[in-house]
C-alpha cells in the first residue's frame, strides 16, 4: 500500500526536529504506525536522523523484517517499534533515544517525574528497564524481539520507560505528540537534575498530571511543532482536526 507522501514527509521531519533540539544525535529513531496497515509500521533505514530523507523510510513488520529494503541497511534497534505497536492499538507512533538527559536516571535509580505541566506525559512513575534482569550481560542494544518485548511489557500501559545504561522510549498516539513529548522529557530530566542541587523538589501532584493531560489540546502541540520546524529548516504543514491526516496532530 502506497503511503502519502506528505506522511512520509512528516516523518523526516520529525527526524530533523529530534536531532535539532538534541533528543538524538547519531542514534536514536522514531517511527509511525502505517495508516492503512496497524500491523507494519514505518522508519528510515539505518541512518543519522539529520540526514534522514523520503527515500530513506521503509515499512517494517511488527517482527522488525524490512517490506522492501532494497539493499536499505535496517537500524539493530528497530525490535523496540514493533514490540510495543503489537500490545498498545493506542500508540500510533514512537521513539527510541539515548539523550544526555534521561541518561542519569536509567543507571541510579532516582525517579524521574514531571514538574512542568510540559512533561507530564510521563505520568506518576516511569519505569527503568534492565536488560540484563533477563538477558544477563549483552551489549545493551536491543537487537531481538525477546528483549524488545521485555522492554514493551517494562512499558506497560505508560508512555515512557527508561532503559538502563542506553536511553528510553517513548510512545504516544501521534507522530507531533510523540516528538513534544521525547523534547520535554529531557528538558524535565535536565531541570530534575538542576532543582535536586538547590534542595526538595515538588512534582507535580497525580491530579495535576490528570489535569494537564485532560486540557492539552491540538493547539499545544502545533505552537511547537511550527517553531521547530523552524529551526530544523523544514516546511511547517497544519494539520487538519478531522480526517485521515488527524490522527497526526
Ligand atoms: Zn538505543
Amino acid at each position: 500500500m502506497r503511503v502519502a507522501q506528505e506522511l512520509l514527509e512528516e516523518l523526516v521531519t520529525a527526524n530533523r526536529i529530534l536531532a535539532r533540539e538534541g533528543i538524538v544525535d547519531s542514534f536514536g529513531h522514531v517511527s509511525i504506525r502505517h495508516p492503512g496497515i496497524p500491523d507494519h509500521y514505518l522508519m528510515s533505514r539505518a541512518r543519522a536522523p539529520e540526514c534522514i530523507e523520503v527515500d530513506d523510510v521503509m515499512a517494517f513488520t511488527l517482527d522488525g523484517v524490512a517490506i522492501d529494503a532494497a539493499g536499505r541497511k535496517s537500524y539493530a534497534e528497530r525490535f523496540i517499534h514493533g514490540a510495543i505497536y503489537e500490545v498498545r492499538p493506542d500508540v500510533h507512533a514512537v521513539v527510541h533515544h539515548h539523550s544526555h538527559g534521561v541518561i542519569p536516571f536509567g543507571i541510579t535509580g532516582t525517579p524521574l517525574r514531571p514538574l512542568i505541566p510540559l512533561s507530564a506525559a510521563m505520568g506518576t512513575e516511569v519505569p527503568t528497564w534492565d536488560s540484563r534482569t533477563r538477558f544477563g550481560d549483552t551489549n545493551l542494544l536491543v537487537t531481538n524481539m525477546a528483549m524488545a518485548r521485555d522492554l514493551a511489557a517494562t512499558l506497560g500501559n505508560r508512555s515512557v520507560a527508561l532503559m538502563r545504561g542506553h536511553g528510553c522510549v517513548v510512545a504516544s498516539g501521534s507522530l507531533r505528540a510523540v516528538v513534544f513529548d521525547s523534547v520535554y522529557l529531557n528538558l524535565n530530566a535536565d531541570l530534575q537534575m538542576q532543582a535536586h542541587a538547590l534542595g526538595e523538589i515538588t512534582f507535580l501532584s497525580r491530579g495535576e498530571i490528570q489535569a494537564v493531560l485532560d486540557t492539552r489540546g491540538a493547539f499545544t502541540y502545533e505552537r511547537a511543532w511550527e517553531r521547530w520546524c523552524r529551526r530544523a529548516g523544514r516546511p511547517y504543514d497544519l494539520r487538519p482536526m478531522e480526517g485521515p491526516l488527524a490522527d497526526l496532530v
